[in-house]
């Protein structure tokens, strides 16, 4: 198999310099700042994480400040951004850090012990803050790497990440390793995209670019076939009673996880239904759906003005302001929240 060399190493470097966007979480360096931004940007645009990091590290500027914090006030700030799993693994690791000294570690084995901190995250933190020659690959690096090198790499395969980021080690110079995991990152983003024709005019890898003198940019890496998503129906209740909303806890284990959520049952109910369920006024609201990972669902609504509370000990009844404030509702929910007003 053909390697990455130092010469494209260093006009990667050199193109990094130059090219650069203003980000946040570049502006000061920091283990913590570092470990958030790459959870943030684990499932989420840079762009669209921007703001949420400049408000986390207001609301939370340390470790110890968001261990300290609750659950909740975490999950609330964290909210909009989706994969839930995300936020509490930040709060248990920030807990667990905290309680050894509030420093995060410096040693691979140690960061990756930690909850939501895999091979990726613990590569990120020790290259990017603690200047340690350890690569950070992602599906960036493996698609900016299989072109280069025009090699079909298996993205199924944990070993082919293991195998590039042993490639990549040696090639990661003392003193510049975050620019190093930086540019990489930079150049799958701006340049070698992933969903449309890399701009290989702009590359400064194109003279040696194996798949660009082949013309089969696309070809690299072979796509894996993705499972179709299952698609769920759903009906969702927005339950008013004396101008506050229903709201209640999901289960501890499986999709939204513990997060608060409107009340909703499996399957698409009629009208009539509904109206011969609860006594009031039921409006139906427009559908709406929403994306998981292996999910899609299709929801179906209605607006229920109640006269008195249900009798159901699951359910919250909240002001408009307490949801806005407090409680933190998935964006799964949004087209349905907004009728709490
Ligand atoms: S030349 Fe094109 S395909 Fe090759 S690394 Fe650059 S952008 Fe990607």
């Amino acid at each position: 198999m053909r390697k990455v060399t130092a010469d494209e190493i260093a006009r990667l470097l050199e193109w990094y310099e130059g090219h650069k966007r203003t980000l946040p979480w570049r502006d000061e360096v920091s283990p913590y700042r570092t470990w958030v931004s790459e959870i943030m940007l684990q499932q989420t645009r840079v762009e669209a994480a921007k703001g949420y990091f400049l408000r986390w590290m207001e609301r939370f500027p340390t470790i110890r400040s968001l261990a300290e914090a609750s659950e909740e006030e975490v999950l609330k700030a964290w909210e909009g951004l989706g994969y839930y799993s995300r936020a509490r693994n930040l709060y248990k690791a920030a807990r667990i850090v905290a309680e050894r000294g509030g420093a995060l570690p410096k040693e691979k084995k140690e960061l990756e012990k930690l909850p939501g901190i895999g091979t990726y995250t613990a590569g990120a933190i020790l290259s990017i803050a603690f200047g340690v020659t350890e690569p950070a690959v992602d599906g960036n690096v493996l698609r900016v790497v299989s072109r280069l090198t025009a090699e079909p790499f298996d993205l199924t395969k944990n070993e082919t990440r293991a195998g590039v980021a042993d490639m990549l080690r040696p090639l990661m110079p003392e003193g510049k390793t975050s620019e190093f995991t930086q540019a990489l990152f930079e150049i799958g983003a701006l340049i070698c995209l992933p969903n449309a024709l890399p701009r290989c005019e702009l590359c400064p890898l194109a003279a040696t670019c194996d798949a660009h003198r082949l013309g089969k940019e696309l070809d690299y890496p072979p796509r894996a076939v993705k499972p179709d998503k299952r698609r769920e129906s759903l009906t969702v209740f927005v339950l008013e009673c004396a101008g506050k909303y229903a709201i209640r806890k999901r289960p501890e284990e499986g999709l939204l996880a513990g997060l608060w959520e409107l009340p909703n049952e499996r399957g698409s109910l009629p009208a009539e239904e509904v109206s011969a369920r609860y006594t009031g006024e039921v409006t139906p609201l427009p559908d709406a759906t929403h994306v998981f990972t292996h999910v899609v669902w299709e929801m179906k609504g209605y607006l229920v003005r109640l006269p008195a509370p249900p009798s159901d000990p699951a359910l919250l009844f909240v002001t408009p302001e307490e949801i806005r404030e407090r409680y933190s509702l998935p964006s799964a929910f949004s087209a349905y929240k907004k009728h709490c007003k």
